[in-house]
């Protein structure tokens, strides 16, 4: 009896070995909507990832920035995550938006991927700047987004709060349908353009995108000069035939702090050293570039990503 007892506890040591013979390190990306270009481009990420290095990476659709550290640092479901580099700054520092949590700083970046857009958009022609948003019913971005803060930021360069809005917490796909039915009247959108929501929304309405003017966007570079000013230029969607003059920030890959610095280095190396091969899955993939990955990032590194940029000749700063 203790013999056959033996055997069985063997096969299944050898079953359990085999099983993970691939020594594949298995980790959770959290995106944002399904409309957006997080969990499109996320998914891109993920799955070259997966075929190329000795990683496998599930990829989820999430609230978006705010709640994809939160992921990380505090509830622990995800281990890597796209996040807004305004946002992580804030997250990291406990500034800002966070100085009621407090500081979440138990996280790292591994590279910045592209320009993010805050694109403030609406089907009603009548609306035509920041100011005219005051009354109406706007979406501003999903529970835990990085949008919202966004949408606060430029509304405090017009002298405005939240609470002069009747703000409506939706997925960017969720914003468009509402558009589309009527029942808001804008939408906050801040994701890589041309976003796929607002891609499906031009296909079936006229959108409008609302500019900053000059002189409120002198105003919010001087008070969060973490923004650049950006043109989303005529023709990113159906109809739109006008540029529209907004800000950027830099949708960031991030991973929790305690991730080895083998699979950061495999992470940042599978991405930008296949930065082309990307591109043909996703027009994102363009924007990839050494320079743009570690340009501006004000939140250390993982480890091993920095040794990555260091053979490229490039230092970042990591965790004292
Ligand atoms: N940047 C957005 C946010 O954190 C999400 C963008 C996207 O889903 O593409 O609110």
């Amino acid at each position: 009896m203790k013999k056959a007892l033996a055997l069985i506890l063997a096969l299944c040591m050898i079953f359990a070995v085999c099983a993970c013979s691939k020594s594949e390190k298995k980790l959770t990306m959290g995106t944002g909507g399904e409309a957006g270009t997080y969990y499109a481009f996320g998914g891109v990420l993920g799955s070259y990832i997966s075929k190329e290095a000795d990683v496998s990476v599930n990829v989820v659709s999430s609230g978006g920035s705010a709640a994809n550290i939160t992921g990380i640092v505090a509830d622990n479901i995800y281990d890597l995550a796209t996040v807004q580099s305004d946002v992580m700054t804030y997250a990291y520092n406990g500034t800002n938006s966070f100085a009621d949590k407090g500081a979440m700083s138990d996280f790292r970046v591994l590279c910045g991927l592209y320009a993010e857009t805050v694109q403030i958009v609406t089907c009603n022609p009548d609306i035509k700047s920041v100011a005219d948003l005051a009354g109406k019913n706007v979406c501003v971005g999903d529970v835990g987004s990085g949008t919202f803060f966004n949408t606060v930021d430029i509304l405090a360069a017009y002298d405005l709060t939240i609470d002069d809005l009747n703000p409506v917490y939706q997925s960017f796909g969720d914003s468009t349908e509402s558009l589309k039915d009527g029942k808001i009247d804008a939408a906050v959108i801040t994701a890589g353009a041309p976003t796929t929501a607002v891609v499906d929304l031009a296909t079936s309405n006229s959108v409008y995108l609302i500019s900053i003017d000059d002189e409120h966007m002198s105003k919010l570079l001087a008070d969060c000069p973490w923004y650049a000013a950006y043109t989303i230029p005529a023709g990113t969607y159906n109809g739109f035939n006008s540029d529209a003059v907004t800000v950027t920030v830099k949708a960031t890959l991030v991973c929790r702090a305690s991730l080895d610095d083998d699979t950061a280095y495999k992470i940042v190396s599978t991405i930008l050293d296949n930065a082309d091969e990307i591109a043909k899955l996703h027009a994102k993939g363009e924007e990839l570039s050494l320079e743009f990955a570690t340009d501006g990032i004000a939140v250390p590194f993982a480890s091993g990503a920095a040794r990555y940029f260091a053979e490229k000749g490039i230092t970042v700063a990591t965790a004292p």
